[in-house]
């Protein structure tokens, strides 16, 4: 399959930010890899996460915070020939970040990363009680290392192929 690496971190953010979710991996104490779909929040080289105060991902990450997280653009299935197996390609971004998690324990700064995170999914302002505020976990990741790829891009003659 075709594949084009993206250097630019402007587009990176742009793959960040046009994604829905994001696969969020990380290692146990026995060197068990854990992997969780997750809602998340984009701004200035700092992605946002929020989750219970406990739980497994918890556990993993007060032992060990280094995260890689995943992200990949809605797909497209794309062929030459649909009777040839290994003409089918998908037409993708999908870029990868590793930071550290930082838990923000600070009240105002928490309002703020939900604010962020809702902004990924809504315009409009939201307001949140001192309870769902003090119960939330707020997860800060600077992005330390990236790299961002596009996935089966048509050839010089993209009218060839088809897609679903
Ligand atoms: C699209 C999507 C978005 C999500 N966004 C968020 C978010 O922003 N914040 C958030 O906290 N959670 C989110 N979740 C749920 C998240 O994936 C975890 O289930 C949740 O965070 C609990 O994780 P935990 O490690 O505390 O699990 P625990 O409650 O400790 O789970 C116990 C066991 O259940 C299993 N388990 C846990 N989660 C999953 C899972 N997703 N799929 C299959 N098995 C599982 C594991 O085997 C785990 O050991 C989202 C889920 C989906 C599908």
């Amino acid at each position: 399959m075709r594949t084009i690496p993206v250097e630019d971190f402007n587009r990176i953010e742009e793959i960040i930010i046009s994604c829905k979710i994001c696969h969020v991996g990380m290692v146990d104490q026995s060197g068990i890899p854990y992997v969780l779909p997750m809602n998340f929040g984009y701004k200035e080289g700092v992605i946002y996460l929020h989750s219970a105060q406990e739980g497994s991902s918890i556990s993993i990450l007060e032992f060990n915070p280094n995260i890689c997280i995943t992200f990949c653009t809605d797909t497209k299935l794309l062929w030459q020939n649909e009777e040839v197996a290994c003409s089918y390609r998908m037409n993708c971004e999908s870029a990868i970040c590793h930071g550290k998690v930082v838990f923000e324990e600070d009240f105002d700064e928490k309002v703020k990363a939900l604010n962020i995170i809702m902004s990924q999914y809504s315009s409009r302002e939201f307001s949140y009680s001192d309870p769902s505020v003090n119960n939330v976990k707020i997860w800060k990741v600077n992005i330390d290392k990236y790299s961002a790829k596009v996935f089966g891009a048509p050839g010089k003659k993209p009218s060839i192929f088809t897609s679903k």
